[in-house]
This record gives structure tokens, C-alpha cells and sequence, in this order.
């Protein structure tokens, strides 16, 4: 196979869009602060006659993107770094950052910092004694997750030493592999790494289609792959205005997700980043459409609807049992320290500040 990196050349210049002149200086003016790059696999799976086409929206660049507002890094992961490029935010999970390199750049991307021309960040790159010194430092960490950038980037060698080091302590029960290579790249998933990937078990693959669009027979087959090998493959969305805030949109990732053997698992509302608040759907807007789901739809389609509260807030789940208040502005939400924080809705258009 021919490795990602060396695979036909990504959509990176806007002179090359099949857009109007005066379409292309505006994707070029974003692009100079957020680059572009759509691998080619995506760049078919478009519609360029349809300017709301829900894959376009991802990956062309949007002059809002440039509007003030947001931070550089969301969720404080260089705060909680326990070692370099591995952060702990939760008591019993480890995040490895194993490469900030992307065959894609999603315009909703909360790490948008790390691709950003000029961006300054101080999160480093793990590598398996990274992820060894981490482990030492928090022995009653349960799960590492390898992420990114997309993890599986690296070549098999290099995925293969960084799971060892992840399993290598003792009270490490499983592993998780977060990737958008079966929407973005998913010839990268060849038999040898799903192979590879099912000697590791208990080993969870969590994957990122917000699109029934990006549910390609390619992709399939990339999950097919995972599945055959004993790679349980759930799905990560990201709840995006535009491109997926509506029942018919949702209905329709769930149902061809399962059709390919992938659970929902989570939607998560938008993180707090810069240069994406445009994305923003209202809290409450998304607690109505998953309700919607929920009485609509089989069981199997619905994902928990999260927000990830920053630093030590955790991933709550929206629900009665969270949500403490409602105000205009969004809703005050029980974090898992118990702490109230509050979640910005960015006003109705989403596009003011975030305010935690
Ligand atoms: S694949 Fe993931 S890390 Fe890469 S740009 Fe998209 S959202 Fe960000």
C-alpha cells in the first residue's frame, strides 16, 4: 500500500478549486492563517455544485473562521500534561498526542492551534517513552488513547511501539485509537494493520463521520477491515451547524454508520476553539434534536450528546441530571468534579467569543 504520505497529493491550494475567482481569494485569505487540505479521496466524495454540501463546508474554508473569538486551546490540555505530549485530564485515562500531523484539515478541528500557520502551542509529540514516563507518573490510569493529528499517519512500526509502551503498565486495561483515517484516508487501513491492530485487543477504535455523505464503500470497506480483524469501530461526531444540526441529517449518519457495523457512540457539542465558532448549534437546539432521535429513531442510532467542560470538567453526558440552569446565553452543566461551569451558546449565531 502506499502510505499516506506518498498517496496522491492533498487539495491544498485554493487556486485549484473548482469555485468562482472571487470564491478562491476568499478560501486563499483564510487559508494564509488556517491552511487547506483535502486528500483526494474527500475532494471527490464533494459536491462543488452544492455550496451547503456537508463534506464542502468541512474542509473548504469559510471566511468566519477569521472572526475573533475563541481559544487557542479549548479543553487546557497543555495545562494537564503529565509528560511531554500526553495529557491527563481525567483520573483514569491517559491522551497520548502521538503526532500532530493531518492528511486532513477540518475547518471544526479543536486543535486547529497545532496546523495553524504561525500558531504557537506547547503541546509536544508523544513517543513511547513519553507515553512509559506518563504511565510511571499516574498508576491508576486504566486507558490511553492514541490520538493526534491522526495516529495512523505513523507507520505501522511506529503505531505498534507506542501500543506496546501504552499496554507495557500493568494496570492498563484497554486501548483506544482515535482516527479520522476511514473518512479521510481509509486506504491507510490495509489488512496488515487491521491485523495488526486485532492482535491488540482489547482495543477500541473510535472514528469521526459527522456526514452520511463520508460513508463511502471506501470507507467501508476500511471499517469491514477493523471489524473482520476484532476491532469493535464506534463513531465520534461533532454536532456542526451547517453540516449535520438537523434530525434528517442525524437520522441519516446513524442509520448508514450502522449499516456499516459502526455505533454512534458520542455527538459532542462544538469545543470552545478558535476559528470555529461558526459551527456553533445552541446547546438546547441540540438537546431537542437528540430527544428527537431518541423518540424517532432505533436505539441503536442515538449517541450520548457530550460537552466536553475544559481542565478537570469531564465529558458530560447532557441530561436532567447535568444541566443545572438554562440563561439566554447557554446553560450552567455539572461537571464531573461537581463544579458548575457554564457552556456558551455564542449568542443564537454563535459567533461571539467562548466565555468559560
Ligand atoms: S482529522 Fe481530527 S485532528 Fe485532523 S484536522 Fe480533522 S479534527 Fe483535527
Amino acid at each position: 500500500m502506499t502510505h499516506p504520505r506518498r498517496a496522491a497529493a492533498a487539495l491544498c491550494e485554493p487556486g485549484r478549486l473548482p469555485l468562482s475567482a472571487r470564491a478562491r481569494a476568499e478560501v486563499a485569505r483564510v487559508a494564509e492563517r488556517y491552511p487547506m487540505r483535502i486528500p483526494p479521496h474527500l475532494a471527490a466524495c464533494i459536491d462543488w455544485s452544492d455550496p451547503r454540501c456537508p463534506v464542502r463546508r468541512q474542509l473548504v474554508p469559510d471566511r468566519r473562521e477569521l472572526e475573533p473569538g475563541g481559544a487557542a486551546d479549548p479543553l487546557d490540555e497543555e495545562r494537564f500534561c503529565l509528560a511531554p505530549g500526553v495529557v491527563r485530564r481525567f483520573e483514569d485515562r491517559l491522551l497520548a498526542i502521538v503526532t500532530h500531523a493531518c492528511p486532513v484539515h477540518c475547518r471544526h478541528c479543536n486543535r486547529k492551534r497545532l496546523w495553524r500557520r504561525g500558531g504557537e502551542h506547547g503541546l509536544e509529540v508523544a513517543g513511547p517513552e513519553q507515553i512509559a514516563l506518563a504511565l510511571r507518573r499516574a498508576p491508576g490510569a486504566r486507558e490511553v488513547i492514541l490520538s493526534g493529528g491522526e495516529p495512523l499517519l505513523l507507520s505501522d512500526r511506529a503505531l505498534g511501539e507506542r501500543l506496546e509502551a501504552a499496554r507495557a503498565a500493568p494496570g492498563v486495561e484497554l486501548v483506544r485509537i482515535h482516527s479520522r483515517a476511514p473518512v479521510s484516508v481509509p486506504e491507510r487501513i490495509t489488512p496488515a494493520l487491521a491485523r495488526r491492530l486485532g492482535r491488540e485487543r482489547p482495543l477500541w477504535f473510535v472514528t469521526h463521520f459527522n456526514a452520511a455523505r463520508e460513508v463511502t464503500p471506501r470507507a467501508a470497506r476500511a471499517v469491514a477491515r477493523l471489524l473482520q480483524a476484532g476491532v469493535p469501530v464506534l463513531n465520534q461526531a461533532v454536532l456542526l451547524r451547517g453540516v449535520n444540526d438537523s434530525f434528517a441529517a442525524l437520522e441519516a449518519l446513524g442509520r448508514a454508520l450502522v449499516r456499516v457495523g459502526v455505533k454512534p457512540h458520542t455527538l459532542f457539542q462544538l469545543d470552545h476553539a478558535e476559528g470555529v465558532l461558526h459551527f456553533q448549534v445552541p446547546l438546547r437546539r441540540a438537546v431537542e434534536l437528540v430527544g428527537a432521535l431518541r423518540r424517532r429513531a432505533s436505539g441503536l442510532l442515538v449517541p450520548h450528546l457530550l460537552v466536553d467542560l475544559p481542565g478537570r470538567g469531564g465529558k458530560v453526558a447532557v441530561g436532567p441530571d447535568t444541566i443545572r440552569r438554562w440563561t439566554r446565553r447557554g446553560a450552567w452543566l455539572r461537571g464531573a468534579d461537581g463544579r458548575e461551569r457554564f457552556y456558551f451558546d455564542g449568542g443564537a449565531g454563535g459567533s461571539a467569543g467562548a466565555a468559560w
